[in-house]
């Protein structure tokens, strides 16, 4: 990979070092400088090119799945899987070791649906087991919800191992692959479930406007009428695509055209895997830089994602954060602050039109930040490493 293809004119804008939105590419941008109807033949043959490549990155090669888009963020999405996927006397076991494994609980609390929590805490994977042992002992537990990459800590959660024990027990299996979907691998012949959902804004490198749920289509079928919103169904949505070709509400028509150039430079790329293996590259850069300089990561290498890595906050006394944040921000980088509750820490992520030499220079702005700070060592308190030790025990 060459840096040209990252020397897009940036207009001083910094690089987004977040799990989205996220840093674009120029040609993404400039593809928004058109308006499209939204009943035009045009626009309906995007709303197909679009749901056509989706479903072959799920790997679907035997026409079982459909992908239904569905307007707001990604959360919006989450919520119409959640609502149409569950029957309203199913039950739902929620694995959560983060925020948004914990926010599709609330999701679940709000439209009212029975639900049982595994609740790991800030960053422990859900084991395929564990899982099992709690579906033997509930057999009223219909779906289980996992999160693929929990974007909180930026652990990737053991979904393979996951699918197996929710798939041996005849339950389904629901996937919160948002921040994952397009960089890691969620081949349907590979790992079973019923419905993954994911947004414009992640892995595809698109900007906000809509998510997208990539569904079984007989689970599709059977899900008729189980919604508890009206804008918020996908089955109605997918019905009335497969009928007229378009969205049953306005749809976000630049954001979409930006989305099919996304889905052009990720094909260009070399797909998921190519995708993937760029990320892991500025991963891998960006982590052993900072190791060099001191900083320690929540997660051992195992469960360290190529989506966002959790640093913890140095111990010196003059590291204050949000002085950080703005030392990193004038040199052009964005980063993201920690989401951990027992012990401070920072992230950086990993997504978005960026390569390993761009990595480099965040290491480098990271090393200048610090001297302007006066700390000469990044090294984590004692208590963050002692919780970290608890990872592997
Ligand atoms: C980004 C993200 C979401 C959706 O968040 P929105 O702010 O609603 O787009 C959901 N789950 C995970 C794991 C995410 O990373």
């Amino acid at each position: 990979m060459t840096t040209d293809l990252f020397a897009d004119p940036r207009m001083g804008e910094p690089f987004l070092l977040t799990p989205g939105p996220l840093t674009t590419a120029y040609s993404v941008k400039e593809a928004m400088l058109r308006d499209w109807g939204s009943w035009d033949a045009d626009f309906r043959a995007m709303t197909k090119s679009l749901c056509d490549q989706l479903v072959a990155l799920a790997g679907d090669t035997k026409g079982e799945f459909a992908c239904v888009p569905m307007q707001g963020s990604g959360s919006f999405s989450v919520e119409a899987m959640l609502g149409t996927m569950v029957p309203r006397d199913g039950k739902v076991l929620v694995l959560a070791n983060g925020a948004y494994g914990l926010r599709a609980a609330e999701t679940l609390r709000v439209m009212g649906r029975a639900h049982t929590l595994i609740d790991k805490g800030d960053y422990l994977p859900p084991r395929g087991d564990e899982v099992g042992r709690v579906l033997d002992a509930d057999p009223a537990i219909t779906h289980v919800i996992a999160i693929h990459c929990e974007t909180s800590s930026g652990i990737l959660n053991p979904v393979a191992e996951i699918a197996e024990a929710v798939a041996s027990r005849g339950r389904k299996l629901l996937i919160d692959s948002m921040s994952a979907f397009g960089a890691v691998d969620l081949d349907v012949n590979r790992i079973r479930y019923e419905a993954m959902v994911s947004s414009a804004n992640k892995c595809i490198e698109g900007v906000p406007g809509f998510g997208f749920v990539i569904a079984r289509k007989t689970a599709l079928e059977a899900a008729k009428g189980n919604a508890h919103s009206l804008s918020l169904d996908v089955h109605a949505q997918w019905a009335a695509m497969v009928k007229t070709g378009q969205w049953r509400f306005t749809p976000p028509t630049h954001v979409v055209a930006a989305f099919l150039e996304a889905l052009r430079l990720h094909q260009i790329e070399g797909g998921v895997a190519g995708r993937g293996a760029r990320y892991a590259r500025n991963r891998d850069v960006m982590v052993a830089g900072m190791r060099d300089l001191g900083f320690e990561t929540l997660l051992a290498d195992r469960w360290l994602s190529p989506i966002i890595v959790t640093f913890f906050n140095p111990a010196h006394p003059n590291f204050v954060f949000s002085r950080f944040y703005d030392l990193m921000k004038d040199k052009g980088f964005i980063i993201y602050p920690g989401k951990l509750t027992v012990v401070d820490s920072f992230r950086v992520g990993c997504i978005g039109r960026m390569d390993e030499a761009i990595m480099r220079r965040v290491v480098q702005a990271a090393a200048d930040s610090l001297s302007e700070m006066g700390v000469n060592s990044a090294a984590p308190p004692a208590a963050a490493l002692a919780e970290r030790a608890k990872l592997a025990a």
